[in-house]
């Protein structure tokens, strides 16, 4: 099978200044000492230069069974992604990575709870991962949903998540529904950055690593129509110092305060929606 790669090889060997010499190694999965050679700079800008490939349409061609074999016997990702559940926003595309690279974790509306706080401290405490970005994304109908407050099954607690981020904007002007697309871009940032929040604010494990420079925490927003990626401000280096700055994560803004209905006592947890934690001015 011949493969960009092999093409690239031989372009090479002639002498040709070729792409490839600028992605060197980009086939060749990550192992162990490969994870703990880069930093979690180093790893934030893996993933923009992937970005720019996916954009640019120069994304690098691997044969992914040849990285099936080299990942067989273990994995060594270099990044975690908490991403939305969405058909048009899948991280390895987005950024150009391959088997064995990111660890993607998806939901619709791409929130925090603790089963995805399980998963990321995972990803990073025990399997060495430099980076988590959580990735929104431009026309998330989950966003879209929560701020219209759709109700449906499950579906209703889920959104719920979404909440708190939705009633953190209070300064865009107009109306507040979907249909004013300063709103919308502004609950889909503020949640990204949110749960960027919450992943040191109700870890330990997380907050830890960031504390001791061996993970940072970005947030981002993709843009379906285009296929870019935009960086939300400057990446968590420091876990909050406070308990007050940890709490504000949840509550910033708004003197909220989340009651479990059945138990009539706040929830500690408030993203805790097996409770259904619900929220009261
Ligand atoms: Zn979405």
């Amino acid at each position: 099978m011949i493969t960009r790669r092999s093409v690239l090889t031989g372009a090479a060997l002639l002498g040709v200044s070729a792409f490839s010499t600028r992605v060197h190694g980009a086939c060749s999965v990550f192992t162990r000492a490969k994870q703990a050679a880069i930093t979690p700079e180093q790893a934030l800008e893996r993933l923009k230069e992937g970005n720019a490939r996916f954009v640019a349409g120069r994304t690098v061609q691997c044969d992914l069974r040849e990285q099936v074999q080299a990942t067989a016997g273990g994995q060594a990702p270099f990044a975690a992604i908490l991403g939305c559940m969405d058909s048009r926003v899948p991280p390895e595309l987005v950024f150009d990575q391959v088997i064995g690279d990111i660890f993607v974790v998806r939901i619709a509306g791409n929130f925090v709870n603790t089963d995805i706080l399980g998963s990321l401290e995972y990803a990073t405490q025990v399997a060495g991962a430099k980076l988590i970005v959580v990735l929104g994304h431009t026309d998330c109908g989950a966003v879209k949903g929560a701020i219209e407050e759709v109700k449906l099954g499950n579906l209703t607690a889920a959104l719920a998540n979404i909440r708190p981020a939705i009633l953190e904007v209070t300064d865009v002007e107009g109306p507040h529904d979907v249909n004013n697309k300063k709103f919308l871009r502004a609950v889909t940032e503020r949640n990204a950055t949110y749960a960027a929040a919450l992943l040191t604010a109700r870890s330990e494990v997380l907050g830890d690593l960031v504390n001791d420079h061996k993970l940072m925490i970005a947030s981002a927003v993709h843009d379906v129509s285009t296929g870019a990626v935009a960086w939300l401000g400057n990446p968590a280096t420091s876990k909050p110092t406070t308990s007050n700055q940890a709490s504000g994560a949840r509550r910033s803004g708004n003197d909220r305060v989340l009651r479990d209905p059945d138990g009539d006592k706040a929830c500690a947890d408030p993203q805790d929606h097996d409770r259904h934690c619900t929220e009261e001015r």
